[in-house]
């Protein structure tokens, strides 16, 4: 049954349209964009789906396909940060992008929504952005708002912090909201500037796999607390607002002066990150632009040992697929996402695909783990209406 069937059976009239909104896959830059650099993701094929209708009366419905949980029914003017919305909490991030759009003083005046996503949740594939932005979307249509999709992803991303609770940065939503098709998108942070990076896989017989570890370690949420904590802290030492000021060729000098400066060990590792990942989006949009796509690999794995010894977010099932897809022929591999779990990308050959996929998963069955979900990563379009 389609979505729009689905919202007449459960509502009992016809829904006023059906919106798209696709999760994400980082390329390369992670854990930079609260430090205000540089971030390469782009959408996949995977869409939170829904089917919406204004309502004039105050009343907020949500509803998904996906759980098992009535229709949540809310008033708009009681919708209050950090409380539980629905079973599970899931309609905190529709209600959420009610409240931040309420909050902005848009006048949203009530909706019916029922949504259904095939974007993997709790994989690092930004499940949750998919839900915010498709809702701001639909409902900046609906209303009349004439926001941008930049500003529809900044008012989601207030939805995740403020209302949900979850301190993630803007990129999620930014790729959610604004991708092109065959396209990464270049996201500054600071401004918020983008440039759609041309990243045609299939023309050079290349393929970004996607594989989803299926696991999740606790640390991660506290780490990337700390994490966050330490950059800023590394920042105050060097005296800058945002560690994106510091340039690559600096990076030498930036330690010494945070050793000579007493600063922890750690702090001194996750500016080393932060700041050479940064640089090496640079460099990956400098490839690209060359056409050397196979030129990226490299990079990648580089992009992997840094996210693994000096923020230390990777995990073992992470390094397995990343070395095993690195032994198997893969171009180039790495973690990506918030880490401790979730997923990586491995860059490969189209026609190496099958025998890297197998390589990965024949590793997992050896060490016991949970079988990986693998899929193609295809560069897809941003938030869109569908009809
Ligand atoms: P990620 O964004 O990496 O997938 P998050 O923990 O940020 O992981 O978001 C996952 C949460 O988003 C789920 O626990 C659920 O509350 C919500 N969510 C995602 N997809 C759906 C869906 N199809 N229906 C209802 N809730 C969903
Ligand atoms: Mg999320």
């Amino acid at each position: 049954m389609s979505i729009a069937a689905q919202f007449s059976d459960l509502y009992g009239y016809e829904p006023a349209g059906v919106w798209a909104a696709p999760g994400r896959v980082n390329l390369i830059g992670e854990y930079t964009d609260f430090n205000e650099g540089f971030v390469l993701p782009l959408a996949l094929p995977h869409t939170a789906v829904a089917a919406v209708a204004r309502r004039d009366d105050g009343v907020l419905r949500l509803h998904s396909a996906d759980i098992d949980a009535p229709v949540a029914e809310l008033r708009v003017e009681d919708l209050v940060p950090l409380s539980k919305y629905g079973q599970g909490g899931w309609a905190a991030y529709p209600a959420g992008v009610v409240w931040a759009l309420r909050d902005a003083g848009h006048a949203v005046t009530g909706a019916d929504i029922h949504l259904a996503s095939t974007v993997p949740t709790g994989a690092g594939l930004s499940s949750s952005a998919a839900l915010e932005v498709v809702t701001a979307y639909a409902l900046n249509d609906l209303f009349e708002l004439g926001l941008s999709t930049q500003e529809l992803a900044v008012l989601s991303q207030r939805a995740e912090n403020v209302f949900v609770g979850v301190p993630c940065g803007v990129m999620d939503q930014m790729a959610s909201a604004c991708s092109e098709e065959g396209h990464a998108l270049h996201l500054d942070c600071r401004d918020l500037s983008i440039r759609q990076i041309p990243f045609d896989l299939a023309a050079e017989g290349l393929q970004l796999l996607v594989v989803d570890t299926r696991v999740k370690h606790e640390l991660g949420d506290g780490a990337y607390a700390e994490r966050r904590a330490g950059c800023e802290e590394g920042a105050r030492v060097l005296g800058v607002s945002h560690l994106r000021d510091v340039e690559f060729d600096e990076l030498d000098d930036s330690v010494r002066k945070l050793e000579a400066a007493g600063a922890d060990e750690k702090v001194v590792r996750y500016v080393r990150h932060v700041v050479s990942d940064d640089h090496r989006v640079e460099r990956v949009i400098e490839l690209l632009a060359a056409g050397d796509v196979r030129g990226i690999g490299p990079v990648l794995n580089e992009g992997h040992v840094s996210l693994r010894d000096d923020l230390r977010i990777s995990c073992d099932e992470l390094d397995l697929v990343v070395a095993t897809a690195q032994t198997a022929g893969a171009v180039g591999a790495r973690m990506t996402g918030g880490g401790f779990g979730g997923s990586a990308v491995v860059l490969v050959e189209a026609d190496d695909a099958d025998a890297v996929t197998k390589a990965v998963l024949t590793a997992f069955e050896g060490a016991g783990y949970t079988a990986p979900r693998v899929f193609p990563a295809v560069p897809s379009a941003g938030a869109r209406k569908l009809g």
